[in-house]
């Protein structure tokens, strides 16, 4: 079956049971994929476009009114959307970093925080990670003093993962945020792997800006994602244009500068909202999850020779696990080296593993029923126990 000419069918989600970290949470409901077929046009949402002319006021379909929940929902006061958090973190470090100015990250942070930084001349330091891939408070603070001796100015902006994507650890957001404030710090709150997910509030984390994935963990499509701040620095990070052509003499209203005006003009935005009441309850059954991730770690540290690198017990579905001393060795004499471990598991009916990845790999459990995580954990015993490996009862 192809879509057209080249491109089939994508069916991975329908016919396997995905452990692929980055794209359980973004799975799109019932709901969304009804939305991408209504909204796929470009410029959609732009029907009823009234003055002011801004996406955020559009009341058919209620775009206004899912930006004021959207922002209740992450406990922030203004909330827009964005392509992407990615893009979230631009224009926060297009608001409030200038070139040179030192920037605190973490040694876990992602790539896209790094790019955003990079993109405006800021001058990156990280925080080390504490033994056991944690970021603590008081690595901030030391790391918070070295900056002040090295530049003379505290840093202009504080960014931390709340769910790293490494190792799928909880930070603490709150410690850190207190300490960065005694600085007078502005926090930045990444929450691609948290928002959408599992319960998150801003104001109970103390942070200045809050930004999520809409692909990675909202089940939108991408690039979606939100960027929500208190009301205090909504005026600067919203700022809205002053510009006025000199020729033209034309002026622009209320477009917001950081944002380039509209953001998400169809697809993405109802795709985003057509999920939302689906994800606004999901994040209520947090716990749940986490026992399904927690059947199939436990299933793996069984496997003798398998190591869980992430902190135990696991607090996040996404986990690195290294099976170096186990899967690793099988690879070692396979007939299908090793490939012979994600092909096993595709067998099984299990995807979203790196075809050869048999060291240090990982997978995350989000979205699974208690029975596939029940059976996810059975493939992995079953595929040691058919290549020797010991396992223990
Ligand atoms: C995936 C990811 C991002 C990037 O999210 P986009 O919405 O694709 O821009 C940023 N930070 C972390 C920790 C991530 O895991």
């Amino acid at each position: 079956m192809r879509c057209a000419e080249g491109i089939e069918v994508r069916d991975l989600d329908e016919c396997y049971i995905n452990i692929d970290p980055i794209q359980v949470g973004g799975r799109l409901t019932v709901d969304a994929m009804k939305a991408v077929i209504a909204y796929g046009d470009g410029y959609s949402v732009c029907d009823h476009c009234r003055k002011p002319f801004r996406l955020d006021h559009i009341k058919t379909p209620p775009i206004d009114r899912f930006h004021r929940e959207l922002a209740a929902f992450i406990g922030m006061e203004e909330a827009r959307v964005v392509p992407g958090a990615r893009r979230g973190f631009s224009a926060v470090t297009g608001t409030y970093v200038g070139k040179g100015d030192p920037v605190l990250l973490t040694t876990l942070s992602h790539y896209t925080e790094v790019l955003a930084v990079e993109s405006v001349g800021g001058v990156i330091r990280e925080i080390p990670a504490e033994l056991g891939h944690n970021i603590t408070a008081d690595a901030a603070a030391m790391t918070i003093e070295s900056v002040l001796r090295e530049f003379g100015r505290a840093p202009s902006l504080l960014m931390i993962d709340h769910i790293d994507y490494q190792y799928g650890n909880v930070h603490d957001v709150q410690g850190v945020a207190r300490v960065a404030h005694q600085y007078d710090i502005p926090v930045l709150y990444n929450g691609a792997y948290s928002v959408g997910i599992l319960p998150v509030d801003g104001r109970d984390l103390g942070v200045d800006f809050v930004v999520g994935s809409g692909h990675k963990s909202m089940a939108a499509p991408a690039p979606s994602g939100v960027l929500a701040t208190s009301k205090e620095r909504s005026t600067e990070l919203f700022r809205t244009t002053t510009a006025k052509t000199d020729l033209s003499l034309r002026t622009f209203g209320i477009k917001e500068v950081m944002l380039l005006g509209c953001t998400l003009m169809g697809v993405t935005l109802i795709g985003m909202m057509a999920s939302f009441p689906a994800v606004r309850e999901r994040v209520g059954h947090w716990d749940e999850e986490i026992a399904n991730g927690r059947r199939v770690v436990e299933a793996l540290q069984r496997i003798e020779g398998t190591k869980v690198v992430s902190e135990l017990p696991r607090k996040h579905t996404l986990t690195r696990i290294d099976t170096s001393g186990s899967f690793d060795r099988v690879a070692k004499t396979h007939k299908k080296r090793g490939f012979f471990l994600s092909s096993a598991l595709k067998e099984l009916g299990i995807a979203g593993t790196i075809p050869g990845a048999t060291k240090v790999w990982k997978f995350n459990t989000y979205g699974m029923t208690s029975r596939q995580a029940e059976y996810t954990a059975n493939a992995f015993l079953a595929i040691a126990e058919e290549n020797k490996i010991p396992v223990s009862s």
